[in-house]
């Protein structure tokens, strides 16, 4: 704390991401990444912009990338925002799209930096606490409010909604904008991208940090029909209007194109998502149904903080959240096969040695 904060410093509760130590030999299952990373052709497309064009400014518009995503949904560039990471296209939504007067409305438990940007931008909230099945429950949100923002697979519980019931919250509120953010949509839940031409009050976020394993080089993007996106595009103008440099815009392009390659990963992936499930349930833990590319669990007996501490004194990371409801789940990336049978073999050490 200092005098010389602005009094708003001093309201701020931080997001607090995963940890990315620098450890040999680690298992890291803590932060949904990719464990097969991106397509060679992005890795490919990046080296060449390096050597020919990186003492230019990048395009502002990231034209390339919003006309090549919104091509593949048969859209014009001009439904695409595109930023430095969802995290940024989502601060932008914040303070372009959210604050109405009214409570914004987001379930109790999700992504947490919703409350903090909440906070950071002075947007009045109420958490929708899920249901006792830890889903989300549509009819929940049949209440006055002034925006909602659903993540869809919800984090971290990951279970999905299926898009019959995000259409009938664009219905039932349609003056106000609802905001699903599709951070883990590739890995099993329905995209509502398709709904985009038909309701003014949608806007999809989703990145490349999970399906097209590009988390380190920070592109997600919103869509959703022209005034949207330009309310986000006054934002980004007003605070900074590179938000993608080149590397970025490159890379994403040549990633987004290999079609081929995302779809194989994502499948891979998903079977060892099945196959991890099933042996976490054999050790005695509950696990919710995921869309996502992560397991949310908690064992019978055992406490949730307990286990993530034993597992990382093996050099296995999950991670563990110490909030209400939640505080007995861990929440466990997909990584590879071999990586899942690790992090198997340590819980099983884990479960025998605490009994
Ligand atoms: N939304 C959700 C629900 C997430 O879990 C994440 C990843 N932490 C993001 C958005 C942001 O991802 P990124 O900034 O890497 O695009």
């Amino acid at each position: 704390m200092s005098r010389f904060w602005s009094p708003l410093v001093h309201t701020l509760t931080p997001y607090v991401a995963g940890e990315q130590p620098a450890l040999p030999d680690l298992t890291k299952l803590n932060t949904n990444e990719n464990p097969y990373g991106p397509s060679p052709r992005a890795l490919a497309a990046i080296t060449a912009e390096t050597t020919e064009t990186l003492r230019l400014y990048p395009d502002p518009t990231a034209h390339r990338l919003r006309e090549a995503i919104a091509k593949s949904h048969g859209l014009d560039a001009n439904h695409i925002f595109a930023g430095n990471g969802s995290d940024e296209v989502l601060a932008h939504v914040f303070q372009a799209l959210l604050k109405h007067g009214k409570p914004l409305l987001f379930p109790d438990v999700t992504y947490s930096f919703f409350p903090t940007y909440c906070r950071l931008y002075a947007i009045d909230f109420r958490a929708v606490p899920l249901d006792d099945t830890m889903a989300v429950r549509i009819s929940d949100y049949r209440q006055p409010c002034g925006a909602i923002i659903l993540p869809n697979p919800n984090a971290p519980t990951g279970t999905a909604l299926p898009l019959t019931e995000i259409e009938a919250l664009l219905i039932d509120h349609p003056d106000q904008v609802v905001v699903i953010d599709e951070a883990y949509v590739d890995f099993g839940a329905e995209s509502a991208i398709p709904l985009v031409a038909h309701y003014p009050n949608l806007l999809v976020t989703q990145t490349f940090s999970k399906s097209r394993g590009l988390a380190g080089l920070r592109v997600g993007f919103a869509v959703g029909q022209p005034p949207l996106i330009e309310a986000l595009q006054r934002v980004k103008d007003s605070f900074n209007s590179y938000p993608l440099d080149r590397l970025a815009i490159a890379g994403a392009v040549a990633a987004w194109e290999d079609r081929a390659w995302f779809e194989d990963k994502r499948d891979r992936i998903v079977a060892t998502r099945e196959r991890l499930s099933a042996a976490l349930r054999a050790l005695q833990f509950e696990v919710l149904p995921s869309a996502a590319n992560f397991l949310f669990a908690r064992h019978a007996t055992l406490a949730g903080a307990q286990v993530a501490a034993e597992l990382r004194s093996r050099a296995i990371l999950v991670r563990h959240f110490p909030k209400p409801r939640i505080h007995d789940y861990l929440r466990i990336s997909i990584g590879t096969d071999e990586e899942c049978e690790k992090l198997l073999s340590g819980l099983a050490d884990v479960i025998a040695s605490l009994k």
